[in-house]
């Protein structure tokens, strides 16, 4: 049997540094090449060592397909690329590719300059990477040779980020990467076709959570920004442009009309620069209220939050900042809050992952003094606050994919163990499929059933809808797969294609005769009537026994039964006008009326026949 291997190199029980390795049909594909936030050593990124220690990877490999632009998913790439030494094509959206290289230079420029690593992955191998990236547009089927092909989905989750179908032959696979299945304020849901792969490997993030528990962080981010306003304490938020900045800016503009708050609320410019040049770009990828907006105004046209200038660093008084970078590594983020961190009454809300080395991680890790450089050492006094607003799907959101793709095995990925054994559970029970979770390193494998495409003609196909209507219809009822009712018919093979269709038409196209076996059994029959006597009595029996077939005479000394079986029978003794003791009923059918034939035969053989004629023959 043909099977499917997953093996993850990262994501296996295990969030952060995605990357699985698929084979399929004969074909290896690396589904993400992401790094892991939480190491700064080796394990940053996956043991690519795994895919072959001999000879070169691009063999080993037909593609590297890219979800989104988040880096633990895409931060491995340049140094898998130019560094391993992966030459084969990149697949990944237009946004994705438009995005990631930022990303990745934001993640180079941390660890090289600021940390002082060497043997790290260049600005120019970030940019001779990315040459090597195919675009996909969403529903678009892409060749990546004659056999194997990809179709990208929409996943909301962050701008440009893509569910994959990948399909080689008949078997087929779904690879989610991050998605949501609920729109947000600036993106829409995920949605995937009833493409019913051979398997789904999904994420589970929040494979336990049932419960809307984004509308909770939201709610208690709110609630913290609000006390902090009372107290009178400035709140700063380091986003990325594109991150869920725009979300929580719609968030609070419509929170501060609702509590009618007059404290203001600013964000850098730069920000809105970059983010509408990326949204007005992509539009087509966001939600339809964000697409109308733009429509009417620009995208940070709001009634409480205003610009930023450096100047408003001292204003006194509460207010809220949005500013970039989101991980507090260098600008305007970290010079607010160089300034705002000594005082215990102000608060900083850091909305989303930080790379181990910056300022971000640092103040999340609970670090109370904060080196800069030998001159500047950052006293932490204000209320630092984590909330991952990321867009995951969660329990609820992963069966709804399930019951939406219908797949035959799903795999778990992108999640921790424990949560993964729950939702494993639930899955096995409410689809009655095989569930996996595999570690980092091991390797799952699913067998897939290969099915063979066949054209039916339209003769048979008839056939088969009236014999349904007929006799067939009550088994059809009782049968719980109505579609898997067996057809007869001629497989006819020619080049490529395979066709079922009448015997009648497959002898005519092949320039064929037909050749009828016939079974052939013989009966002895006793009897007291003269022999041309005994043949008109057989008749009338026959047809009275069998009143749905037509019994003929078809020569002498022989008849049909429904023009098909036919019995011949000859008088034991040469004289025929005398009396005969016995006759020899020769019954004889073809393959087909088989059922008729062999109870025509049991008929006569079990004697049914010969006393009803004795009878008659007293009676007459
Ligand atoms: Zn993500």
């Amino acid at each position: 049997m043909p099977d499917i291997k997953v093996v993850p190199l990262g994501a296996g029980q295990d969030v952060g540094r995605s990357c699985i390795l698929v084979t399929i049909g004969g074909k290896n594909i690396m589904l993400d090449c992401g790094m892991h936030m939480g190491y700064n050593d080796e394990r940053r990124f996956p043991d690519f060592s795994y895919i072959t220690r001999a000879g070169r990877l691009t063999q080993h490999l037909d593609c590297v397909i890219i979800s989104h632009f988040h880096l633990d998913h895409c931060g491995a790439l340049p140094y898998f690329s130019e560094m391993v030494g992966y030459d084969g094509p990149i697949y990944m959206t237009h946004p994705t590719k438009a995005i990631c290289p930022i990303l990745l230079e934001d993640y180079r420029k941390i660890t090289v300059e600021r940390k002082g690593e060497t043997n790290f992955f260049t600005s120019q191998m970030i940019k001779d990477c990315m040459k090597k990236v195919v675009t996909v547009n969403l529903h678009q089927t892409v060749k990546v040779d004659d056999e194997l092909e990809i179709k990208a989905y929409y996943a909301g989750h962050v701008l440009g980020a893509a569910m994959f179908h990948i399909k080689v032959g008949t078997e087929s696979l779904v690879y989610t990467g991050d998605y949501n299945m609920t729109p947000d304020r600036h993106l829409g849901a995920a949605w995937i076709d009833k493409c019913r792969p051979d398997v789904l490997i999904t994420e589970s993030t929040y494979a336990t959570t049932i419960r809307d528990s984004k509308r909770c962080r939201e709610r208690d981010f709110l609630k913290k920004v609000h006390e902090s306003m009372d107290k009178g304490g400035k709140v700063l938020i380091p986003v990325f442009a594109l991150g869920r900045a725009q979300e929580l800016c719609i968030l609070l503009e419509t929170y501060w009309d609702r509590m009618n708050l007059k404290a203001p609320i600013y964000f850098s410019t730069g920000l809105t620069e970059k983010a509408n040049h990326y949204y007005k770009l992509f539009v087509t990828w966001t939600n339809q209220k964000i697409k109308n907006t733009f429509v009417q105004r620009n995208m940070f046209d709001f009634k409480h939050i205003k610009p930023f200038d450096r100047s408003f660093i001292d204003n006194p008084g509460p207010m809220v900042v949005f500013a970039t970078p989101g991980m507090l590594h260098a600008g305007l983020s970290l010079q607010i809050f160089k300034k705002w961190a000594a005082d215990e009454k102000n608060m900083v809300v850091i909305p989303g992952y930080c790379v181990a080395g910056t300022v971000g991680h640092k103040v999340l890790s609970g670090q109370k003094k904060i080196e800069l450089d030998k001159k500047s050492i950052i006293d932490v006094k204000l209320s630092v606050q984590y909330m991952s607003f990321s867009a995951h799907a969660d329990a609820k959101g992963i069966m709804q994919l399930i019951r939406q793709a219908e797949p035959k095995n799903v795999v778990l990925v992108h999640g921790e163990a424990g949560k993964m054994d729950f939702l494993k559970q639930q899955i096995e029970k409410e689809f009655g499929i095989g569930c996996f979770k595999p570690a980092n390193g091991e390797t799952v494998c699913m067998e897939t059933i290969p099915t063979i495409a066949v054209d039916m003609s339209l003769a048979l196909l008839k056939r088969k809808v009236m014999s349904l209507e007929k006799k067939d219809a009550k088994r059809a009822k009782l049968s719980p797969h109505n579609n898997h009712l067996p057809v007869q018919g001629v497989l006819v093979i020619k080049d490529t294609s395979v066709r079922l269709v009448e015997p009648a038409q497959a002898m005519k196209e092949l320039g064929l005769t037909e050749h009828k076996l016939r079974f052939t059994s013989s009966v002895i029959l006793e009897t007291t009537v003269p022999y041309h006597v005994f043949i008109e009595k057989l008749q009338s029996q026959l047809e009275r026994l069998l009143p749905n077939y037509p019994v003929q005479r078809v020569a002498e000394g022989c008849l049909s039964v429904d023009d098909s079986v036919l019995i011949k029978i000859s008088p034991s003794s040469d004289d025929v006008t005398h009396e005969a003791s016995s006759c020899t009923a020769l019954v004889s059918w073809t393959l087909q009326e088989e059922e008729l034939g062999s109870h025509v035969l049991s008929l006569l053989r079990d004697r049914i026949i010969r006393p009803v004629v004795s009878l008659d023959e007293s009676s007459v």
